[in-house]
């Protein structure tokens, strides 16, 4: 019932009252157009008894034969029926009947009504003609004013139905000709109304799924023309709304993924709000859709959870550091309440900071103060040692005093050595970040060749014969004396630490797009387990063993700088008893 069409609640109870209408005008009309014609044709009856009246014979001059025939003669002229009645009501003749064989008619209400105004009318039925009759009677009055007699015209009130019969015919012939038209028109513009209704709806519909692009075409009519641009200029607006929020929440989604910070947003039930790639990452979250997901259920990570509940709790940002122990990785986290434009809380966000680095550098920073330190010392206590045994009067022991100042010598010389590694590392690092390293290309084998001579003279006082293999044609974009460092470190070790009569190798090639550099030796290599330390400031595998060499173990922390320096790497490859390749290499 409550989805009944227009047609049921409208048109057709319109239709029905439309015919009422018409029913009604139909039967008022019928009425008052009856009334009207028995008016007129009363009246017409009145005109034409008073014509016949007024040429009317003196009737005491005729009988009743000669009034008959008068009766006959005036209706033939009328064409309607004529009665000449006496005074006491006797018929002296009528056209239509025999009058001898009618009643006296001195109590016909014409009759009666004429006696009082001279003139009377009824309309009754007439036993002698058997049917409705309009009758009009006057009186016949002579010069003196005496009443002579009555004229009585009459016609059937036949004529008069079949006129009004006719007529109402033809009124209700043309009331159905207009109630059709009615009809017609009212489906015709319930069906154009319904139509564009239908329109407004398909679009809204369209709308509704999303087609904001959609417009509904502008009628003509003024109230569905004045509808549709509003409706249109409103889905205008929204769709722009939503461009614009579509294009923010892009905007917004772009940053989000695309930051290197973590973001987690919850709300105050503590179900997610939104998660950044980052984030998901940090916490090993791989369910795609995590939105509206419970926190604890989401990220399994105590520190965070607990974080996140203090923030939502919390009047003013929060900041804590916290560490994810398995991935051995810091992070620090800044919360802050979120609040909606009224002030209301409507969660917690926290942004994450992967300070790793920043506390491995730190660490680093730390254990490279604490190295240093822990360098300068040895020697430095090992000179302050011997001074001061000096002054308590070694100094007079020459032999003693001899070799202790031959060890404050030889200490004051490690210093030297040591403070010179971590002068050049500092300066290759300085250059390396001002970008001012001057690399250029340069043939090979003249750098090798010119180390090589360096060093020559100990390697033959060792027994260790040196190889190169290096074509003198090739070349490298490097910066040569930086890579002639290199190569002494790495030389320098081979003939401190695997002195063999195989001797040692120094290779140099191009292979693809790289430029490799080596140094091989067939000493007593290095264990798996050092590998990856070896490269760092003061690291030494035998740190007895190093010092008493001389080594500073900034050796080959130096080589791996060098290698940054030229944006490449180095690398060892070495197994106990078998020797050590020290490879260096360099994107061509
Ligand atoms: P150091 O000044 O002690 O030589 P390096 O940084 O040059 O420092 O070397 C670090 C450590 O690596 C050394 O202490 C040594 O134990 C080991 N090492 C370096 N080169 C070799 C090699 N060719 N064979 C075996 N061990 C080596």
């Amino acid at each position: 019932m409550r989805n009944r069409s227009l047609l049921w609640k409208i048109v057709l109870p319109y239709l029905f009252l439309m015919s009422l209408v018409l029913v009604g005008i139909g039967w008022y009309g019928g009425r008052a157009l009856t009334r009207f014609f028995v008016q007129e044709t009363t009246q017409d009856m009145v005109m034409r008894t008073r014509l016949v009246n007024q040429n009317l014979p003196r009737l005491d001059s005729l009988n009743l034969t000669e009034k008959d025939d008068l009766c006959q003669a005036l209706s033939t002229e009328t064409a309607t029926r004529i009665t000449l009645i006496g005074p006491d009501g006797t018929v002296w003749g009528d056209s239509h009947e025999n009058p001898e064989l009618m009643d006296n008619h001195a109590d016909r209400p014409e009759i009666l009504a004429a006696q009082d105004n001279g003139v009377g009318t009824a309309i009754r039925y007439s036993f002698t003609r058997e049917l409705d009759m309009l009758y009009c009677a006057q009186t016949i009055v002579d010069e003196s004013g005496q009443v002579q007699g009555f004229l009585r015209l009459a016609v059937p009130m036949e004529n008069l139905a079949g006129a009004l019969t006719a007529t109402r015919n033809t009124l209700l012939l043309g009331g159905l000709v207009f109630f059709l038209v009615v009809i017609i028109v009212t489906i015709l513009i319930w069906y154009h109304v319904s139509k564009m209704l239908e329109n407004i709806t398909a679009a809204t519909q369209r709308w509704a799924q999303g087609d904001l692009a959609y417009r509904i075409r502008v009628p003509d009519e003024k109230e569905f023309h004045r509808l549709v641009l509003a409706l249109n200029a409103m889905v205008g607006r929204l769709e722009k709304s939503m461009t614009q929020i579509r294009q923010q929440h892009n905007e917004q989604r772009a940053i989000l993924t695309s930051m290197s910070e973590g973001v987690i947003a919850i709300n105050p039930e503590s179900e997610i709000l939104s998660i950044n790639a980052t984030a998901r990452r940090m916490f090993g979250v791989s369910q795609p859709d995590v939105v509206g997901k419970p926190l604890e259920s989401t990220i399994r990570n105590a520190p965070i959870q607990d974080f996140l509940q203090a923030v939502n709790q919390s009047e003013k940002p929060l900041e804590q550091e916290m560490v994810i122990l398995d991935q051995n990785r810091y992070l620090h986290m800044h919360g802050t309440p979120l609040l909606s434009d009224d002030g209301q809380r409507i969660g917690a966000l926290v942004v994450l900071n992967d300070i790793s680095q920043l506390k491995k550098l730190e660490t680093m920073r730390q254990d490279f103060v604490a190295n240093v330190s822990h360098e300068l010392k040895t020697p430095i206590t090992s000179i302050t040692g011997f001074i001061e045994t000096l002054k308590e009067g070694a100094l007079q022991d020459e032999a003693n005093a001899r070799r202790f100042l031959n060890i404050i010598s030889e200490q004051a010389q490690r210093l030297n050595t040591i403070i010179d590694d971590l002068l050049t590392l500092s300066s290759i690092e300085r250059e390396q970040d001002r970008h001012r390293l001057n690399i250029q290309s340069e043939r090979v084998r003249p750098v090798l060749e010119s180390v090589m001579a360096d060093y020559r003279h100990l390697a033959e006082t060792k027994g260790v014969p040196l190889r190169l293999i290096c074509s003198s044609e090739l070349t490298a974009v490097i910066n040569a004396d930086l890579i002639r460092q290199a190569v002494a470190n790495l030389l320098d070790n081979a003939l401190k630490y695997a002195v063999t009569r195989k001797g040692i190798e120094i290779r140099a090639e191009q292979n693809g797009e790289k430029f490799i550099l080596s140094v091989t030796d067939f000493g007593p290599g290095i264990p798996e387990a050092h590998h990856d330390r070896l490269f760092e400031r003061f690291y030494r595998v035998d740190k007895g063993r190093s010092r008493k060499l001389g080594g500073t173990g900034l050796g080959l922390a130096i080589v791996k700088h060098i290698a940054l320096a030229h944006h490449g790497q180095v690398f060892v490859e070495s197994q106990p008893e078998s020797g050590s390749r020290f490879i260096i290499q360099i994107p061509g």
